[in-house]
């Protein structure tokens, strides 16, 4: 589907045009398990095979051997084991796949053995998804898919990676940029013949509608409200409200619960305590800024500070308030974010009609003491995250370098249709700007400072 290679020559530090290294790692995670799977991909990915598990099996056939080092009769292990030769494999260099038995031992002497075959080192991080993109097999937006693909927690979030790491935004943006390229073919010929009057200024009308609805399409895309990007990152709660009102209590309260997927991040100044819970496939993010006010003075202050800071950047304040005198005003800083607070009274457990009589009827009463309203709390945080997410089978952006270069990108269109037809090598440039702008996305122009950044988030062997 992505046709051609992206880019070519870029290696690893230590290996050269002529002579590739051929790279393995442990693929599976590390620790004991039935089975880890050990990835070998380079030149020398047959040799491995032979030495360590000869008869080589048939291309994409599994077969069961008796691991041995070169040149030795002992066994390693008893292992399944693929053959898989390059183009067809996922890098697209020769790759070997041993399944062997999980234990430590196991894996730490057939990677010792693999190491010993001439041409073989290990595996740098990311390294198999580069070379799989500088192959041609991945473009940048499928890579970062399948990063996100493996750090992928809920539902939501494993069926928007799955797609993208399966190509619906290479697609969408590779489809975009050859529009743009024909345009500015017509431009460019609209250039050659800009002194033969009729002929130019023809060729470069015909560019307009292709240019304005790519335009359209764009924009359209960009008007997303961050969907894409917040069910990636998570969608971001702050808990706010007075001290001692019960948001460390409420927090813990969360982080017991089934849903919670992380329960602490500690700082160094153990400033930010988050829950990461699954609520419906969508992941919502629960932060407090706790062990901070117990003392007065600076550092409360940089505690109201940072609980601001946060609260402005959340997605939604809940806004904390205890039943016994619930207090529904936010402070001053916060009233503008009265549109995406919900209001919630505490310790209800003190008094049992919450405070119902002060606080208007859609707040969540709840005790972070006995349990009590834990549920609707959790239930209606669902509903909030889920219709503000509206996660749908449209594959949309997913983070701000998308955005970033599709801004850009859409700057340039607006340059190209807002300028002056006369400027016509001007124009074309605008239609330049944009179409590299496309591909600083996928990945085929100078993405070199992008790269270390995208897969240096893959583990080991990934
Ligand atoms: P924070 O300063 O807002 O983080 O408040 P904490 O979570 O530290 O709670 C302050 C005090 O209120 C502690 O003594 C908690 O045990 C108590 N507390 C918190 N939630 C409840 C609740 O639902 N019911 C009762 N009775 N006490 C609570």
């Amino acid at each position: 589907m992505v046709a051609g290679a992206f880019l070519s020559g870029h290696m690893g530090d230590s290996d050269t045009m002529s002579q590739v290294a051929t790279i393995f790692a442990l693929s599976s995670a590390p620790g004991r398990a039935g089975v880890a799977v050990i990835r070998v991909s380079g030149p020398a990915a047959g040799a491995v095979l032979d030495a360590l598990a000869s008869p080589r099996p048939q291309p994409r056939t599994a077969a069961l051997r008796r691991l041995r080092r070169s040149g030795s009769e002992e066994a390693l292990d008893q292992a399944l084991v693929l053959w898989l030769p390059g183009p067809g494999s996922f890098t697209g260099e020769d790759v070997a796949e041993l399944h062997v038995h999980g234990g430590r031992a196991v894996v730490q002497t057939v990677l010792q053995a693999i190491g010993e075959v001439g041409g073989c080192r290990p595996a740098e991080p990311g390294e198999f998804a580069r070379r799989a993109f500088e192959n041609g097999k991945l473009d940048l937006t499928m890579a970062e898919g399948l990063a996100d693909l493996i750090d992928a927690e809920t539902e939501a979030q494993r069926k928007q990676a799955l797609r993208q790491a399966g190509g619906a935004l290479a697609d969408l943006y590779g489809a975009w940029r050859s529009s743009l390229l024909e345009a500015l073919a017509l431009v460019e010929a609209a250039v050659d013949f800009s002194d033969e009057g009729d002929v130019g200024s023809a060729t470069f009308v015909q560019a307009m509608p292709i240019v304005a609805d790519l335009d359209a399409a764009i924009r359209a895309h960009l008007a997303d409200d961050r969907r894409g990007e917040i069910l990636r990152e998570g969608f971001n709660v702050v808990l706010a409200g007075p001290p001692n009102v019960g948001k460390s209590s409420l927090l813990n309260a969360l982080a017991r619960r089934e849903a919670a997927i992380v329960s602490e991040e500690a700082g160094t100044t153990r400033d930010v305590i988050e829950v990461r819970l699954d609520l419906d496939g969508i992941p919502v993010v629960i932060g407090d800024t706790a062990g901070i006010r117990e003392a007065s003075g600076a550092i409360e202050r940089e505690g109201i500070r940072r609980t601001l800071a946060r609260s402005r950047e959340a997605d939604l304040v809940l806004w904390l308030m205890d039943a016994r005198s619930p207090d529904p005003n936010l402070p001053p800083e916060l009233t503008d974010l009265a549109d995406r607070t919900m209001w919630v009274s505490n310790k209800v457990d003190l008094n049992p009609d919450g405070g119902a009589r002060e606080v208007p009827p859609d707040v969540v009463a709840v005790s972070a003491l006995t349990g009590q309203g834990i549920d609707t709390l959790t239930r209606r945080l669902a509903t909030i995250a889920r219709d503000r997410i509206a996660p749908d089978e449209h594959p949309g952006l997913t983070q701000e370098r998308h955005r970033r270069n599709l801004e850009d990108c859409r700057q340039a269109l607006t340059d190209f249709l807002q300028g002056s037809p006369a400027q016509v090598e001007l124009r074309a440039e605008d239609l330049r700007l944009a179409a590299n702008a496309l591909g600083r996305l996928t990945g085929r122009v100078d993405p070199e400072q992008v790269l270390g950044e995208i897969f240096g988030r893959f583990c080991i062997g990934k």
